[in-house]
Order: C-alpha cells, then sequence, then structure tokens
C-alpha cells in the first residue's frame, strides 16, 4: 500500500511513521509536510535511508507542488497536517483557516481527481464543543467548536464529508482526544509541564486547573488509524478516546510525583479564552466495528512517556533552542 501522509513531520504523523513501517514494512509511505515550527524532521531520523519512506517539502494549500505526487500513484491519504494549537488560533486565526481548511480541500480535489482509494482525515472531539459534568461524545454529537482551531477543523470534516456525499470519494473521518506521548511539541500540556518541571520552573496552569480531558497515548491513536485505513467502512466517521478523563491539575500533579518535584511550583494563570470545559469520547463503535483496543491506562502512558523526554533531553533542547530550525534553513533554504 502507497500512504501519502500529511503532517508526517509532527507530533502524531512521526509516530504514525514510525508505527507503519514498523507493523506494515511492506507499504510505502510518502511525506507531505511544510515544516511549520511544529514540524520536525529529527522525528524521523530513526527512519532515513528506509527505502520504504520519502521525505517530500511542500505546503498542502499548493496544488502545483503536490499533484506529481498523486500523478506518481498513491493508495491512501492521511491527512494530519495542520495548525493544532489552541491557543495560536486565538492569536492568529487566519493560519488555522487557511491550512486547515483551504488545505484539506487541495488534497481532497487531488484524491477525487486521481481517483486515490481512501481519504483519512485526523479530526479532534473539540470539534464537537465542550461537555458539562456528565456525557460523553458520540459520533452522532452535533458540530459546536468554540475555538478558531476547532472551528477550523469541523470546516475540514464538513469538507471531507461533501466530498463523500457529492462525488462519492471514499473517506472515514477520526476524532480523536487529546494525544500525549513522544515527539510532541512543548507548546502542549504534557511536554511543557515536564519540561518546566525538569528545569525547576513554575508550571503554568489555566484557570482553576479542574478543566478535564480524555488522554489518549499516541501509539494507540496510531493503532486506530491503522485500522480505519484497513477495515473503515466507507463514509464513517470513528471517535477514538483513551477512556482516561483527567482534570488538568491532576496531569501536572502526577508529572511533579513521577519527577520528585516540589506541587510549590504550579502556578495558576489567567483561563485561557473560550476554555472547553471538559472532553469525553464514547469510543464503542470503533471498538465493537473495527476491533481496536487501546494498550496504555493513563498511569502507564505517563510514565512511558516521561521515561521518553528524559532519555531524549537533546530532542528537547533542540526544540527549544530553536537549534533544529537553524538545521531547516541550512537544509531547505530559507523559509
Ligand atoms: P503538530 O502541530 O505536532 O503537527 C502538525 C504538522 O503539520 C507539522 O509537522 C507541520 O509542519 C505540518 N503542517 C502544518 N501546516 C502545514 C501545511 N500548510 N502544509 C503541510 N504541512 C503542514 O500536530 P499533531 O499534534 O501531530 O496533530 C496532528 C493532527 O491530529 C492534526 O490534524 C490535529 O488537528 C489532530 N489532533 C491532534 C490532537 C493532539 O492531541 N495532538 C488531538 C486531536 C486531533
Amino acid at each position: 500500500m502507497k500512504l501519502l501522509v500529511t503532517g508526517g513531520a509532527g507530533f502524531i504523523g512521526s509516530n504514525f511513521v514510525h508505527y507503519i513501517l514498523r507493523e506494515h514494512p511492506q507499504d510505502e509511505i510518502i511525506i507531505v509536510d511544510v515544516l511549520t515550527y511544529a514540524g520536525n524532521l529529527e522525528n524521523l531520523s530513526a527512519v532515513e535511508g528506509n527505502p520504504n519512506y520519502r521525505f517530500v517539502k511542500a505546503d498542502i494549500t499548493d496544488r502545483a507542488a503536490l499533484e506529481p505526487l498523486f500523478q506518481a500513484g498513491v493508495d491512501v491519504v492521511v491527512n494530519f497536517a495542520a495548525e493544532s494549537h489552541v491557543d495560536r488560533s486565538i492569536l492568529e486565526p487566519d493560519v488555522f483557516v487557511r491550512t486547515n481548511i483551504l488545505g484539506t480541500q487541495t488534497l481532497l480535489d487531488l484524491a477525487k481527481q486521481y481517483n486515490i482509494q481512501k481519504f483519512v482525515h485526523v479530526s479532534t472531539d473539540e470539534v464537537y464543543g465542550t461537555l458539562g459534568d456528565t456525557g460523553l461524545f458520540t459520533e452522532q454529537t452535533p458540530l459546536q467548536p468554540n475555538s478558531p482551531y476547532s472551528a477550523s477543523k469541523a470546516g475540514s470534516d464538513l469538507l471531507v464529508r461533501a466530498y463523500h456525499e457529492t462525488f462519492g470519494l471514499n473517506v472515514n473521518i477520526t476524532r480523536c482526544s487529546n494525544n500525549y506521548g513522544p515527539y510532541q511539541f512543548p507548546e502542549k500540556l504534557i511536554p511543557l509541564m515536564i519540561q518546566n518541571a525538569l528545569s525547576d520552573k513554575p508550571l503554568p496552569v489555566y484557570g482553576d486547573g479542574l478543566n478535564v480531558r480524555d488522554w489518549l497515548y499516541v501509539e494507540d491513536h496510531c493503532s486506530a488509524i491503522d485500522l480505519v485505513i484497513r477495515k473503515g467502512v466507507n463514509g464513517e466517521v470513528y471517535n477514538v478516546g483513551g477512556n482516561n478523563e483527567r482534570t488538568n491539575i491532576h496531569v501536572v500533579k502526577t508529572i511533579l510525583q513521577e519527577l520528585n518535584k516540589p506541587e510549590s511550583l504550579i502556578t495558576y494563570v489567567q483561563d485561557r479564552l473560550g476554555h472547553d470545559r471538559r472532553y469525553a469520547i464514547d469510543a464503542t463503535k470503533i471498538r465493537d466495528e473495527l476491533g481496536w483496543n487501546p494498550k496504555y491506562a493513563y498511569e502507564s502512558g505517563i510514565r512511558e512517556t516521561i521515561r521518553w523526554y528524559l532519555a531524549n533531553l537533546e530532542w528537547m533542547d533542540q526544540v527549544r533552542s530553536g537549534a533544529y530550525q537553524q538545521y531547516y534553513d541550512k537544509q531547505y533554504g530559507e523559509r
């Protein structure tokens, strides 16, 4: 199978590339990534030289750059590429609309033109909006996005649906909860807190710290997407969740405990604008219909994650210092 994986140099995309080349060594992967601040080729250094792996630096809104890849033959598109950080979407919503909506539409159009077998679009539970103290998001929950990030993801989901309904494109949408694990850019909660705790810096916690997220270990997410590629029913949406609801403050406290650091490092800061209170996923459909089973409970996943960051301090230092950006500029020219 020949997979075109967009955003493969980012957090989940790079984990997915490692997963596929390990689990399906006969598959071929072409990565398309424009290498924004969140894209890091270091995440893929372990697969460099693998004859079934190729990296192409291109923007998913750039049809002319993408077309030769489709012309050469692609079986499945897996679309991870996105602007993904809610805080940044509050500062610069326009970039989110461009990449997440226009980029997805560009890919869909090429997928349609070149009759690809399947288009898998990786989305988020944030498109469903926010929950109160009870209830779970199902695939039937109406889309009620609250941030420019989630609104742009919801827009892309609707375009995927429209290409299925209008043009008969074979599509699946996955909507997952918060991922964590190796190679996550340290602007996101877990790597940020690990990094700050290791440097004895304050750990900034939004509002009262009681916002609830469901935590999904990234490898479990990758196995879900793999199943959807191979067994997903044409046109279906699949929710993917870890069944690991935790408050943000609980997550921060476990990290401090694991690293033997004092809770006095916790600093409450002004809440994020429009901060969704609780997300929780009902993943019954993908479990029952595709036989997906997550391997990691939160406790084992967070330990594994902390172990990885401790073993990869150089990776963290490079990301923080921006040294890897200089490497790209040298390697690929100024962006
Ligand atoms: P990330 O920010 O780590 O990676 C995104 C990647 O996309 C980067 O490598 C970046 O360079 C690339 N990219 C951005 N704009 C591009 C463009 N215009 N053209 C080509 N490449 C571009 O994101 P992530 O956390 O790995 O998330 C991957 C996908 O999963 C996203 O679509 C996101 O919405 C979704 N998702 C993530 C989470 C999570 O917890 N991280 C949860 C739910 C859904």
